[in-house]
């Protein structure tokens, strides 16, 4: 699988949207290839923001502070990318 391919899988395979098969060979590319280790983390590091966004509205009686927890552990994770 080249890195164009990956590319074009990325988005699916955070949404669990591809096949076992592909998923394998992504894993393997993701394993050798930095490049696209980080574009993949970018792109979870994204859903995972809109994801809490989401949680965010589903859970406007929730304390704020559990939300900003999440929202900045994740953004510590994605500065430890670097
Ligand atoms: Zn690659």
């Amino acid at each position: 699988m080249s890195c164009k391919e990956v590319a074009e899988k990325a988005n699916a395979m955070v949404d669990g949207e591809v096949s076992a098969w592909e998923a394998m060979q992504l894993k393997v590319h993701l394993a050798m290839c930095k490049g696209c280790g980080r574009f993949v983390d970018q792109i979870r590091t994204t859903d995972e923001l809109t994801a809490a966004a989401a949680l965010d509205d589903m859970m406007s009686e929730a304390d704020d502070g559990r939300i900003n927890a999440i929202l900045a552990e994740l953004n510590q994770a994605r500065h430890q990318g670097g």
